[in-house]
């Protein structure tokens, strides 16, 4: 149950007039499809990660017709689908808007939040923040003006236990035990009622894009220095109580959870290189909604681990002992036109290579210096600088050394 929406919810100054300069937010979207080099790329905005059973065969289904029988899962818990043929946009948003995933299609692009995968399955964290995530998306998508959000714009709403907090966004809010929450934009930090958190978080994007009127940053972070948003103001504008925080706490920089179990009826697994393919989506909805993270995995709900196996044998990552874990990459050649070598093959070849990722590092494979959807935190860095030539943490590494170069790095950066 939604709660109530707010009495007097932040407004644009000047009705009708994007609030931030437009400077050409290219970022892909549902609807506007990004030419790859292995055709049309969809990015659907997934907040909380969530798919039900039925969007998730849809999605599944998606892929198979239209595009190359995969979806991504990305660095923000959102689904991708590649390989689109130049005309299926009209029928793609067709699938997607009777599923229910656009819900507003004005608001496509905005709908980023990234909340604790794992709330309200294991018992752990002080709010159910995936109940938090519908209501800040409703907000969202109920005002017109936060269609002037950039399409990278985040917000972060973690449960207390500290996994996605450090995760860089820039509306972060964590919930705090005794029915509190802690809202963060850039360094200032207030206090409000959790029952608060979701305006609250509304009410700091209102307080963003008046700030960045003149500058047309995206992030809270591209702000020049001495544009800091006016917290206080916004969060009275929405009738939001806060308490300012004068010496805020660091931001927790967490991890995911565990794979296998996830409380009594929960599952935590991983997706080869954050791609499933159209059967491994399915056998993972069988059971309840699934939850994209972050992480590039997947929080199945309505299983236990007598369903593990069953994941196992469809490809899915269900171990911490596979030499997949930590192991990621962008998507590179053939995909990318960037790119400089096939980084997913040599991902692949350096995973299987591994003796064991037991407190080993993360480590991401990029195509080129851009880094794509690189890990937060610390992880071993491998960016190609030639068909046959890498840099693992700086250092040149030629292809044919890269699993011992970064066994080495994994346990070294
Ligand atoms: S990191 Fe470079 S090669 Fe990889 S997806 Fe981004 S632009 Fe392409």
């Amino acid at each position: 149950m939604l709660a109530a929406m707010p009495p007097t919810p932040p407004t644009s100054p000047e009705p009708g007039e994007p609030l931030v300069r437009d400077r050409g937010d290219a970022c892909p979207g549902a609807l506007r499809l990004h030419p790859a080099d292995d055709g049309r790329l969809a990015r659907l905005r997934l907040p909380a990660g969530v798919l039900t059973e039925r969007q998730a065969e849809v999605l599944a289904d998606a892929a198979l017709r239209l595009g190359d029988g995969q979806v991504s899962v990305t660095s923000r818990g959102n689904a991708e689908l590649r390989g689109l043929g130049e005309g299926c946009g009209a029928e793609l948003a067709e699938l997607l808007a009777g599923a229910g995933l656009l819900p507003s299609a004005a608001h496509e692009r905005i709908r980023n939040i990234v909340a604790s995968p794992a709330a309200g399955l294991d018992g752990l964290g002080h709010a159910d923040v995936q109940l938090w995530a519908r209501e800040l998306d409703a907000l969202l998508c109920a005002q017109e003006w936060t269609t002037s959000l950039s399409g990278r714009f985040l917000f972060v709403l973690d449960d207390g236990r500290g996994d996605v907090a450090g995760l860089g966004g820039d509306v972060t809010l964590i919930a705090e035990p005794g029915g509190g929450a802690l809202l963060y934009v850039g360094g200032a930090a207030y206090r409000v009622a959790a029952a608060d958190a979701p305006r609250a978080a509304l009410a700091a994007a209102d307080a963003f894009l008046r700030a960045a009127r003149d500058s047309g940053a995206w992030r809270v972070r591209e702000l020049p220095d001495g544009g800091a948003p006016d917290l206080a103001a916004a969060l009275a504008r929405a009738d939001v109580a806060a308490e300012p925080v004068p010496v805020p706490p660091p931001l927790p920089q967490g991890a995911p959870p565990a794979l296998g179990e996830l409380g009594e009826r929960g599952l935590y697994v991983l997706a080869p290189l954050g791609r499933l393919t159209s059967a491994q989506l399915r056998a993972l909805a069988a059971t309840g909604p699934v939850r994209f993270t972050p992480w590039r995995g997947v929080v199945v709900t309505g299983a236990g681990a007598e369903r593990l196996p069953t994941l196992a044998a469809y490809g899915l990552i269900t171990s911490p002992d596979s030499p997949w874990v930590g192991v990621g990459a962008c998507t590179g050649r053939p995909g990318c036109a960037k790119s400089l070598a096939d980084v997913r093959a040599d991902a692949l070849r350096t995973a299987r290579a591994s003796a064991g990722t037991a407190g080993l590092l993360p480590v991401y494979f990029s195509g080129c210096e851009r880094r794509c959807g690189h890990p937060q935190g610390t992880w071993a860095d491998v960016v190609a600088t030639g068909e046959d030539d890498y840099l693992v943490n700086g250092v040149p590494v030629p292809r044919t050394s890269l699993p011992e170069a970064v066994a080495t790095a994994r346990t070294t950066r």
